[in-house]
């Protein structure tokens, strides 16, 4: 009995740590922050019903084909609103300290292909690293050098991937 409330509350605080709503204690007190990556990614919305019906259905192929190679896709991140983008963008000008060079990493709520449902961003980077590989057969590419893992239709299926842009900041 004691083990099944207790239960819920163990599910309750995984999931709270998880949102990063807990304090991670495990590494005892004066612990340093886990590691960040230099290179923040931006986190979005999960949203694919939004998103291009081609591109959903590119994509689509691609989970299924990735499958049978034994890769998983999953969309971390494809529809988001221009208030989420904005606010990606704003963080990204606190984290690298202009707009100029946030852009190279989170493009502007006009400049996003998120915003539009026309990008999709894989994971986790072995998915990612397959559809770099095998993405064009579907017309999906990746169009920023610096973004292995954010994906457009940028070619008709089994075509070629244009040339890639050296960041977001060169679409404008
Ligand atoms: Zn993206």
């Amino acid at each position: 009995m004691l083990t099944n409330l207790r239960l819920p509350a163990a599910l309750l605080a995984v999931a709270l740590v998880a949102l990063g709503c807990g304090s991670d204690d495990s590494l005892g007190p004066g612990a340093q922050p886990l590691f960040r990556p230099a290179v923040h990614l931006p986190q979005g919305s999960a949203t694919t019903s939004r998103v291009d019906p081609e591109l959903r259905l590119a994509f689509i192929g691609a989970k299924e084909d990735a499958r049978t190679d034994g890769v998983t896709l999953v969309v971390n991140s494809g529809w988001r609103s221009r208030a989420h983008q904005q606010r990606l963008f704003d963080e990204a000008v606190q984290r690298y300290g202009s707009e100029d060079e946030a852009r190279r990493y989170v493009a502007t709520p006009d400049g996003s292909a998120h915003v539009t449902g026309d990008a999709l961003d894989i994971g986790p980077p072995e998915g990612a690293a397959w559809l770099g590989e095998h993405g064009a057969a579907y017309g999906l590419c990746q169009v920023f050098a610096n973004e292995a893992w954010h994906f457009e239709l940028a070619t008709s299926p089994g075509g070629t991937c244009p040339e890639m842009l050296p960041d977001s900041s060169y679409r404008g």
